[in-house]
């Protein structure tokens, strides 16, 4: 039996105890002097659950771009979600975890040869377009597969619009790349679309949803007799205090409208920030301090972890993050000015641009929640920081309604402490340096 990593362990946990709890535990200790995540396994299995319960018509396939960890693929998978991937490597990391390909959506409007060759020797056959010359790229290298026509429909206010890249215009170019697919044989089976990341507009759906069905009406008339899917893509709130109430109210509303139940379209979507973004908080350590140049009343903190590793969602999810000092020192510290800077040498590299709180000082811990989404899958090692560990939990009930579940085995689960993980990964990585 392979011996499990020790990311890849979940660390069983008393019902009671918090997330912040634990991150003191771990602190205290003085184990640590490396950023870590907390990824709370149960924040994950309850968005799962909540989602059944919500959006019952929408089966979700994950956005694995969106945080690419192993455990978070395999919960999902255990909980019958399927996958959205963006290329061969993705495709191979669902597929090496047992994954049916069936259960894939290649969804990248804009693939690269190699990655289609790899799709058709894996048996992924249902893809994205929105181009013409994809359509001829896919007729001679994976003519058999399924495709899903992306049209183009912008929330008016999105974290991270994506129709100035991706998606043809319903009125403009549908119809003539519907026609072209039609007179290149090619099988043509759904509309897709994505409304933008970090969505701030829920009615998009419901234009979306509309204009999709336009889309599924003029390809059947062209001739595409299997239309049976209808993909509403990404851009669900996922940060703690956001609910998926009110687009999960306007998805199912545009749904009953234009694809009623029994009308024999599949509905899926393909969720990224909804499931991971709450889960996994984010701690780090102040390892320097300065007063700032052309102010010496603004304090700069300097913490392990920065815009080149986990906080590169500033940069390109346009990410506001909220730091949190791990104790509170309001009673016994002056409050302060400052910012907060990542490790590396780049000017760049500024986390927080103005905080006002009690003074830090070197050493302390600064929190950050809702670091699950766009932050480790981007991460890279520049100036040699490494990447940030992962440290999972799941309480008494989580793990018991897991490890009912196949295929989450048995093996992920640990009693051992957390801090006592850590000190073997420290002892494993000071013998590797010797
Ligand atoms: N699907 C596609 C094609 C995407 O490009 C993205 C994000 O960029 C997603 C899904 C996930 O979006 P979100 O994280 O907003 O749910």
């Amino acid at each position: 039996m392979r011996m499990l990593r020790a990311e890849e362990q979940i660390h069983i946990i008393d019902n009671k105890v918090t997330v912040e709890e634990i991150i003191k535990d771990i602190v205290r200790t003085n184990v640590i002097s490396d950023p870590f995540y907390i990824f709370d396994i149960g924040d994950l299995v309850n968005k799962a659950i909540t989602w059944q319960q919500i959006l019952p018509r929408v089966k979700p396939f994950y956005a694995v771009k969106c945080n690419d960890n192993s455990l978070v693929l395999e919960i999902l998978a255990a909980f019958g979600t399927n996958f959205d991937c963006a290329s061969k490597a993705e495709i191979k990391k669902v597929l090496d975890l047992g994954v049916n390909p069936s259960r894939i959506i290649f969804a990248n409007p804009a693939k690269m040869a190699s990655h289609i060759k790899y799709a058709m020797s894996k048996c992924v056959d249902l893809t994205t377009f929105d181009n013409e010359l994809e359509l001829y790229k896919i007729k001679s290298l994976h003519p058999s597969c399924n495709l899903v026509i992306r049209i183009r429909c912008d929330a008016t206010e999105a974290q991270c619009p994506l129709g100035i890249k991706f998606g043809c215009d319903p009125l403009t170019q549908a119809p003539s790349l519907l026609a072209l697919a039609h007179d290149l044989g090619l099988s043509v089976v759904g509309v897709s679309f994505h409304v933008g990341s970090g969505c701030n507009e829920p009615t998009a759906f419901q234009r979306a949803i509309a204009a999709s069905a336009g889309i599924f009406k003029l390809a059947r008339e062209l001739g595409f007799m299997n239309m049976y899917l209808l993909n509403i893509g990404g851009g669900f709130p996922g940060n703690k205090n956001t609910s998926l109430d009110e687009v999960a109210n306007i998805v199912n509303d545009a749904l009953n409208e234009w694809f009623p139940p029994n009308n024999g379209v599949t509905i899926i979507a393909e969720p990224g920030r909804y499931f991971v973004a709450s889960a996994f908080t984010l701690s780090t350590q102040i390892h320097s301090i300065k007063k700032q140049s052309n102010d010496e009343n603004h304090i700069m903190y300097f913490i392990n972890d920065g815009v080149y590793g986990s906080f590169n969602n500033i940069l390109y999810d346009h990410s506001v993050v909220v730091p949190k000092s791990l104790y509170d020192y309001s009673r016994s510290r002056p409050i302060c000015e400052g910012s907060i800077w990542g490790p590396t040498c780049d000017g760049l590299d500024k986390v927080v641009d103005f905080v006002n709180m009690p003074l830090l000082e070197i050493n302390d811990w600064i929190t950050f929640e809702n670091m699950g989404a766009y932050t480790i899958s981007a991460a890279s090692t520049f100036n040699g920081f490494p990447l940030t560990k992962v440290f999972a939990v799941a309480n008494q009930t989580i793990y018991n309604k897991l490890k009912n579940l196949m295929p989450i085995s048995e093996d992920h689960f640990t009693t051992v402490p957390i801090v006592a993980t850590i000190k073997m990964i420290q002892s494993k990585s000071i013998e590797d340096d010797v």
